[in-house]
């Protein structure tokens, strides 16, 4: 039996384990009523029904996801409806492209971002966040040597922003977030994404 099947009533969502904070994710996706299942080989992605791509280093990431033939194959699965729900460098993954230079990206949503943004003044901090889509109750951002986004597409729809900088947005099935909602107790981030899940593109 495989990991996928000892639960088949819940929804199994894959969280990219090649490099970065994968943990925290699965037990978030656990509490949120999903299977995780850690994705190392391209193979495995034909169990998911989503798949959550967390922070790290997206350079790294991006190096990894090539080496094992997993890129093209991810945004493959994203561009055929797959929801992705990616945090920090996870949001840089997804990017078309970034102001810092070329790497490997999946260029899934319509944004340019910029890598490390914040960090020049400060590496870290948290802030409230006022995210609409969440309700009323501001959001805890954590952010980490993350990435705002710098420009996007009609078709990105921006959930919060910090300091007049887009930190959060949804495009159709992909989510992506510069910070870490997984390092946090609030779970409406992740069960948004669950909703996106459920709501079935796949
Ligand atoms: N600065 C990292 C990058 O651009 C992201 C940092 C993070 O994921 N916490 O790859």
């Amino acid at each position: 039996m495989n990991e996928a099947d000892k639960n088949p009533e819940k929804p199994v969502v894959g969280v990219l384990s090649l490099q970065g904070a994968f943990r925290e994710h699965e037990q978030a996706l656990e509490k949120v009523g999903a299977r995780p299942l850690k994705i190392r080989r391209r193979r495995q992605l034909e169990e998911v029904q989503a798949l959550v791509i967390p922070g790290g280093d997206s350079t790294t990431i991006g190096k990894l996801m090539v080496g094992y033939h997993i890129l093209g194959a991810v945004r493959h699965l994203g561009e055929q409806g797959m929801p992705i729900f990616g945090t920090c460098a996870g949001l840089v993954m997804l990017a078309m492209d970034t102001v810092d230079g070329e790497q490997s990206l999946l260029r899934l949503m319509d944004m340019r971002v910029r890598r490390n943004a914040f960090g020049r003044q400060v590496n870290s901090f948290e802030t409230d966040l006022e995210m609409p889509a969440l309700g009323e109750e501001s959001f805890p951002g954590v952010f980490i040597r993350a990435p705002w986004i710098e420009s996007a597409g009609d078709r990105v729809e921006v959930l919060a922003s910090h300091e007049d900088h887009a930190v959060a947005a949804r495009q159709g099935n992909l989510l992506a977030t510069a910070f870490h909602p997984e390092l946090t107790d609030d779970l409406r981030l992740h069960q948004l994404f669950m909703e996106m899940v459920t709501a079935g593109s796949r």
